[in-house]
């Protein structure tokens, strides 16, 4: 099955399953670092997810419409980094929020500017590592002095960042920084200390330009002091375009949420991925971590994949910053773990098939698996047990 003709269900379907198989790794893991300690462990909300219920609830639901299934009731991790069926969820979100942001830009005469900033790193530097670099050397950029000049000259108004990993290329894992800045219609110079507005499209595009230049500096400055000299190529290090258009602007948004390659839309199923020659997104990483248990019972890449998952808990893969939802207003302002969640009410027209105790639907997930179970469901709809016993326990992990 190749993926460009796989349905968004088939897509859903599959991003189920893998969490399906990597919750049996998981929960071995945790095995095997506390014993019999079935709620402790460092994957616990990984293996718990979609599979435990959200507090208060004694049911879980399963709906079905036009094809698609979901349960609704059991719990949800929010990982944006480990977890397929979180990650599509929360990024699928966070796409109407920034494009909802970008449009509001763009109706008030504001411009976008997409930047690229990467940091140069020794071979064998831990994703920790890089994370807390990335962090620190935003955070540097878009404070202090220097930024609030930028704010106030309208350069920056405000920025949404996303760090994102290319895992398994050439030198290792490699991170780096997209953001959106939002750019004011007309931008102010200062002239003798007082800003005044720009006296013509020239002298705004100069200064646009100086300071997207100043900060690219400042970037690399900061990491040769802090990175033990290790100063960004000025071929990659920091690069910026202003979007041409609103539709460029909708484009850069795609670059924000999904990275270089991470593309929910057109996720790879396993029997697509291949290996790329600038390394795997992370949610392709897993899928070959995958394939290789299943295929020659190789538990390394998922190792790999499993300390990436570690090195990155808690971060979140994209922020808005305060002084652009002040300009533009707010968004929505549930954390992952809550966009991650199958609303409560799904809307018109999905019918209900069953209701279940948690404790069965516990049973069930860890026999059959959720991918198997909603694909029951959109199959049989009300006759999904009955396939699920034709079918007997799904193949379990190695
Ligand atoms: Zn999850």
């Amino acid at each position: 099955m190749s993926d460009a003709s796989a349905t968004p269900w088939e897509r859903s379907k599959n991003r189920h399953s893998m969490r399906d198989f990597a919750r049996r790794l998981w929960w071995a893991l945790d095995q095997s670092k506390e014993p019999g300690g079935e709620e402790q462990g460092r994957f616990r909300s990984l293996r718990l997810c979609g599979m435990s219920s959200i507090p208060g609830r004694a049911t879980v639901e399963l709906h079905r419409k036009d094809g698609r299934a979901a349960a609704v009731g059991a719990v949800s991790c929010g990982s944006t980094w480990g977890c397929p069926v979180c990650a599509a969820r929360v990024r699928d979100k966070r796409r109407h929020e920034l494009q909802e942001l970008v449009s509001r830009g763009v109706e008030q005469g504001y411009r976008w500017v997409f930047i690229t900033g990467t940091l140069k790193h020794e071979r064998g530097q831990s994703v920790a590592q890089q994370r807390a670099a990335l962090q620190a050397g935003w955070k540097a950029l878009t404070s202090g002095k220097q930024a609030q000049e930028r704010r106030e000259s309208g350069a920056v108004a405000g920025t949404i960042r996303a760090i994102e990993f290319t895992l398994e290329g050439p030198a290792g894992p490699h991170g780096h920084v997209h953001a959106l800045a939002l750019v004011a219609p007309k931008l102010r110079v200062k002239d003798g200390g007082a800003w005044r507005e720009a006296a013509s499209d020239e002298e705004d595009e100069r200064a646009l330009s100086d300071a997207m230049e100043a900060m690219g500096e400042r970037w690399k400055s900061w990491a040769e002091r802090n990175m033990d000299g290790l100063r960004p190529d000025d071929a990659h290090g920091w690069k910026w375009e202003l979007a041409e258009s609103a539709k460029d602007a909708g484009n850069y948004v795609a670059k924000v949420v999904d990275g270089d390659g991470w593309t929910v839309a057109h996720e790879l199923t396993r029997s697509d991925v291949k290996r790329g020659k600038g390394g795997q997104s992370p949610m392709e990483l897993l899928a070959l971590a995958i394939a290789d248990v299943q295929e020659h019972g190789d538990m390394t890449r998922f190792m790999r994949f499993s300390e990436f998952v570690l090195a990155t808990k808690g971060m979140r893969a994209i922020v808005v910053s305060r002084s652009l939802t002040d300009v533009l207003g707010k968004v929505d302002a549930r954390t992952d773990e809550e966009l991650a969640q199958e609303p409560e009410v799904l809307g018109d027209g999905w019918e209900l098939v069953a209701v279940i105790t948690v404790q069965e639907w516990r049973a069930l997930v860890w026999e059959h698996g959720v991918g198997t179970i909603l694909d029951a469901v959109v199959r049989c709809g009300k006759g999904w047990r009955a396939d699920l016993s034709r079918a007997g326990p799904e193949k379990r992990a190695a």
